[in-house]
This record gives C-alpha cells, sequence and structure tokens, in this order.
C-alpha cells in the first residue's frame, strides 16, 4: 500500500505537505478524534483526502456549502480519485445511483451535506461503511461562531453512533470559546487540536480611518489603476455600493465587475469564472464572493467598509497572496459604517455574540500598535516582534494630553442633555448656525463653537477614540445619542486626565504616488 507522501504525489502531483498536514493525517489513520484549525487556503482538504484513500470503506466529508460540492468533487474524480456527493440539489435516482456506488465500495469520499447526512443517517450506514468522518467548516455548529447554521447542531449523535471511527472537525476560523464549543457539541474523544500559523506575513495591512465617501473612491480608483497588471477584491457592505462601486471603477476605464447574491446564479459564476482566468481585472462584491474560489494571484483585496467581525475580515483578506507573493490589504473605515454595523448587529437573538464581535473589530480597526499583533492574537497566537507590514508598524502612533478636547466634546454633550448624536454633536462644537441648532437653542450654549478650529472629519475621528477609550458610548436604541460614562464624568470634573493618539495623515503616501 502506498504511504501518505507518494499518495500525495500520485493524485495530486505535489512534492511535499505543508507544515502539519502529514502529522494530522497520521493521526487520523491511527483512529484518534482532531480538530484542524488553518487558514482558507491551507490545505485542510488533503488531510482526510489522503486518509480516505488509505482507510477501508467510505470517508463521509460534511459540509455546508452545496454550490461547492459539485466542483470539489470533479476535482478530485480528475485527479482519479473516487468521489461522489449527496445533497437536496440531485434527483432521487441521481442519489440512487451514488448509493448504489457506496455499496459496491466505489467511493472513496462521499461528500454531504448536514441535513442529508441527519435525514439519511441509515441508509448511509448501510451501503457506506464509513472509515472516518470529517466535519468541515465545523465553526458553523457554534453560535459563537460568526456562520452559525442550526443544522450543524444536531451532528453531536454521530460520535456516539460511530464510536470506533475517526472524526475530524475542520475550520479556517474558530477563536478559543468557537473552539470549545465544536469540541463539546461533536463530542470529540480527547481530540489533538492543531493550529497551524494564521500568520499570512506577504498580506500588508493597512487600516485608513474617516476617509469621506467621495474622496475613497478616488483614492481607490488610483490604487487600482496604479496597479493595472494584478487583480484584486472590493468588499462592499451593500449590493448597493457593489453596483456604485463598479461604476465608478468602469467610468474610469477599469475593467471591473459586481458580484452579490441579487444577481442571477449564471451572472455570479461568470462574474468568478472571468476573475479567475483574469479577464477581469476587480470584483466590487459582497462578502458571498471569494467562497472557495481557487485563485491564487489576487494581489490586492480592499474593504469599502468595515467588516462585522474578525473572522470574517481574516478570510476576506487572507483571499489575496494565496501564492505567497507580497499582497496589498487595506481597509476603510467610518464614523457610519459603524453605526449601521451596529444596527444589524443588534438586531435578531444573536444580538449579543454580534455587537461583541463587532466591538472587537472596531478595536482591531482603531488600534494603536501592531494590527497583526492584534489579528493573531485574536486566533490565540503570539506573535513576539512588530510586523514591520502594517500600517501601525510603518508609521508609529504619536500621543497628546487630549484631557482638554475631551472635556469640551463632553461639556457639549452634557448641556445638550446626552440626547444628541455624534454629528449634531460636532456641529456645536464647530459653532454651527443651522436650523436646527438656533431651534433648539443649542447656539446659546458655552461650548457652541469651543472646538471650531478641529475639522468635522477630525472630530470625528476623536470621537471615536472616546468610544473606544469608554468616555462615551452610543445609545443605539434612542437616535444613536451619545452618552457620558461614569469614566468620562471624572475627566469632564477634572478627576482624571484623558491621551488620545494624534490623527494621522491619511492618504499621505498615496498623494505622493499620484504626482510623480
Ligand atoms: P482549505 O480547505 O484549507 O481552504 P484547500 O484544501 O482547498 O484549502 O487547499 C488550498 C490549495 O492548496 C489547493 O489548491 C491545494 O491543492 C493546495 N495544497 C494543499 N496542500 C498542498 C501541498 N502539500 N503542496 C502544495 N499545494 C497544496
Ligand atoms: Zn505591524
Amino acid at each position: 500500500m502506498l504511504k501518505p507522501p507518494e499518495l500525495l504525489k500520485k493524485y495530486f502531483g505535489y512534492d511535499s505537505f505543508r507544515p502539519q498536514q502529514e502529522e494530522i493525517i497520521e493521526k487520523v489513520l491511527s483512529g484518534a478524534d482532531s480538530l484542524v484549525l488553518m487558514p482558507t487556503g491551507g490545505g485542510k482538504s488533503l488531510c482526510f483526502q489522503i486518509p480516505a484513500l488509505l482507510l477501508p470503506g467510505t470517508a463521509i466529508v460534511v459540509s455546508p456549502l452545496i454550490s461547492l460540492m459539485k466542483d470539489q468533487v470533479d476535482a478530485l474524480r480528475s485527479n482519479g480519485i473516487a468521489a461522489a456527493f449527496l445533497n437536496s440539489s440531485q434527483t432521487f435516482e441521481e442519489q440512487q445511483m451514488i448509493l448504489d456506488a457506496c455499496h459496491k465500495g466505489q467511493i472513496s469520499l462521499l461528500y454531504v451535506s448536514p441535513e442529508k447526512l441527519i435525514s439519511d443517517i441509515d441508509i448511509i450506514n448501510q451501503v457506506c461503511k464509513p472509515s472516518l468522518f470529517a466535519i468541515d467548516e465545523a465553526h458553523c455548529i457554534s453560535s459563537w461562531g460568526h456562520d452559525f447554521r442550526p443544522e450543524y447542531t444536531q451532528l453531536g449523535f454521530l460520535r456516539q453512533r460511530f464510536a470506533h471511527i475517526p472524526f475530524m472537525a475542520l475550520t479556517a476560523t474558530a477563536d478559543k470559546v468557537t473552539r470549545r464549543d465544536i469540541i463539546k457539541q461533536l463530542k470529540l474523544k480527547t481530540p489533538q487540536v492543531f493550529i497551524t500559523s494564521f500568520d499570512r506575513k506577504n498580506l500588508s495591512l493597512d487600516v485608513r480611518i474617516g476617509v469621506k465617501p467621495k474622496e475613497k473612491m478616488e483614492e481607490i480608483i488610483d490604487f487600482v489603476k496604479e496597479r493595472d497588471q494584478q487583480s484584486g477584491i472590493i468588499y462592499c457592505l451593500s449590493r448597493k455600493k457593489c453596483e456604485e462601486a463598479y461604476e465608478a471603477l468602469a467610468n474610469a476605464g477599469v475593467s471591473a465587475m459586481f458580484y452579490h447574491a441579487g444577481m442571477s446564479s449564471e451572472t455570479r459564476s461568470s462574474v468568478q469564472d472571468r476573475f479567475i482566468n483574469d479577464e477581469l481585472q476587480v470584483v466590487c462584491a459582497t462578502v458571498a464572493f471569494g467562497m472557495g474560489i481557487d485563485k491564487s494571484n489576487v494581489r490586492w483585496v480592499i474593504h469599502y467598509n468595515l467588516p462585522k467581525n474578525i473572522e470574517g475580515y481574516y478570510q476576506e483578506i487572507g483571499r489575496a497572496g494565496r501564492d505567497g507573493i507580497p499582497s496589498e490589504t487595506i481597509l476603510y473605515y467610518n464614523y457610519a459604517d459603524l453605526i449601521m454595523l451596529n444596527k444589524f448587529a443588534s438586531e435578531g437573538a444573536m444580538a449579543e455574540v454580534n455587537l461583541e464581535k463587532l466591538k472587537r473589530m472596531q478595536h482591531y480597526a482603531e488600534a494603536d500598535s501592531c494590527r497583526r499583533k492584534i489579528l493573531l492574537n485574536y486566533f490565540s497566537e503570539n506573535l513576539e516582534e512588530n510586523c514591520g507590514n502594517c500600517d501601525v508598524c510603518s508609521n508609529p502612533r504619536k500621543h497628546f494630553d487630549g484631557t482638554l478636547m475631551v472635556q469640551k466634546a463632553l461639556s457639549a454633550i452634557m448641556r445638550m442633555g446626552e440626547k444628541e448624536g455624534a454629528n449634531m454633536v460636532i456641529d456645536v462644537l464647530r459653532g454651527s448656525k443651522k436650523q436646527e441648532i438656533v431651534a433648539a437653542g443649542y447656539d446659546k450654549l458655552k461650548t457652541h463653537g469651543a472646538g471650531a478650529e478641529v475639522p468635522a472629519i477630525d472630530w470625528q475621528r476623536y470621537l471615536m477614540q472616546m468610544l473606544n477609550l469608554g468616555v462615551l458610548e452610543i445609545a443605539y436604541d434612542e437616535n444613536f445619542a451619545l452618552r457620558i460614562t461614569p469614566l468620562g464624568k471624572d475627566i469632564l470634573f477634572g478627576k482624571r486626565k484623558m491621551e488620545l493618539t494624534v490623527l494621522q495623515t491619511l492618504q499621505a503616501t498615496d498623494k505622493t504616488v499620484k504626482t510623480r
């Protein structure tokens, strides 16, 4: 019988395993359970595909991505591996044919959706002789994960029913809590946890705060045009924004398209194909784009808005530079994003988790220290040295005594009865004579105009710092009014001081490029 390295060469054409792959495969072959954490594109699939070739019977792969199953199975077949899939998209006859082939021992890998596995477990058990269970995208089982799927929670019964078969849970995204939850819910037996480094050193990390919408698009167009041989993805929060960004790029002569769930599946897959074949330079997409796309030369990823959580962000930037060549990522972030995302996050049953995750995302975006350290830390990995490849490392932050600024803002907020949102507060600080301000009598306040020397956009960024520092909070359920926290009161009444971070001048590097 061939050994794993020989199978790797024979079926996949690769000469060597990536870090940990071989250990994981050995573990599975020994019959033990495992939890595998590897970043997207890290090579998780081989970890169950090779054992599937070695163990007698059929390896069952549970995956929620029905739309990708066919492609995955086709790819395996073209490598000479007997694979098949079962899901609700198939006719009864098709399903029978596959079960029949399993029964004849002709299938080494069977991909199934969780709901199919649950409904058809008896028949699958009768015909298949499962050799191992691989639960892909295992974070879907946890309501702590960012992609909770209730049908996953029913998989818990498998471990007991198939007591003598190795189980693997695989995921690209699981923080500590989610990890523990996966093990608990799948009832894995003293699993070995494999964590390959999530560090993607070739990705630069850049966050740009408070760029005005119009300037943002101009900046992006310049960025793209300076990289006319490089393809990239622009992630937007809404479908509408995808289309607008696409239009702006197309008008500037860039070969681009948009991609979101509101399009027909034919159009979507044509956009995907054209992007993969380098016929399109840029795709402006919602987060639906990129799942399972194997394009190694994506050179940059831009987030037009703040993502909902770090898991999603990391997965999305991870689509750049899979070939290991230096690639760029930029995240744009402003106050309006924060308000909108908070509104989304606070709706529904998962509000608490979603809000917490958004807060972590916000902290990352506003970080004062090496961004990669914060990212890796989120995935429980520690980086000893600063990375030297993020905007904070290349432009260390300076601080100043911001007590007076904080006092000005808080005093205005207090005098307005803590019932106004950021824009009104800023208008009052800047001494605006807008009708609403006069009507409310805010122009008579002592703090009216007290911060006139600071541009409105800078005030927004200072207010964000104050939110982050816990001086202020937003009453999301009351028109996003700014409220003063107890810590804020201490500063307002002179009991404490507060340091603020000197604002970075944005786009400085791009401006120099532009004039070249
Ligand atoms: P994941 O499921 O972790 O996102 P995949 O299993 O799809 O990643 O693997 C990503 C890419 O890396 C695939 O193109 C795969 O063929 C390739 N790959 C995996 N293992 C190796 C290896 N040992 N050597 C070279 N390429 C590999
Ligand atoms: Zn850094």
